[in-house]
């Protein structure tokens, strides 16, 4: 087991106001900085914030990124989404775009999938003692 290719997962509060803070090691890797407007679309529990915009109309919302990293979640997006304040989302790069997604899986293994014995080995990276032995017993 590579730890490093391992999907990355950060976990953000919807706060008062509507507002999520975006990890800074995502918007530095989409090169996204304090006003870049980003394309947006969403459905069910999820959100999809686009890196590029070579698709102009395609987009069903576009996100100012504040100061800090923060997004305000419009009206449009709460109500598609049905997400509320206080919300926890789990939040991915997934290369062309980054999802926001309700966030009920977190301590579940990110290697194997088991919720048995879950750790947080490092920050929100959650592995089973057994997957997160055998990393250690491979990386002596
Ligand atoms: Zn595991």
């Amino acid at each position: 087991m590579d730890i490093e290719k391992l999907d990355k997962q950060y976990v953000r509060t919807i706060t008062s106001g509507w507002r999520v803070t975006l990890p800074a090691p995502i918007r530095k890797a989409k090169g996204w900085e304090t006003g870049t407007v980003v394309p947006a679309r969403a459905s069910r529990d999820w959100m999809l914030l686009y890196a590029d915009t070579y698709e102009p109309n395609q987009y069903d919302h576009y996100l100012y990124l504040g100061a800090g990293g923060k997004i305000v979640i419009p009206r449009e997006i709460r109500d598609e989404t049905g997400w509320a304040i206080g919300e926890r989302l789990s939040i991915k790069d997934e290369g062309d775009h980054v999802i926001l997604s309700t966030c009920c899986e977190r301590n579940r293994c990110r290697s194997c999938g088991t919720n048995r014995n879950v750790i947080e080995v490092i920050d929100n990276l959650f592995l089973c003692q057994d997957c997160w032995n055998r990393y250690l017993s491979q990386n002596r």
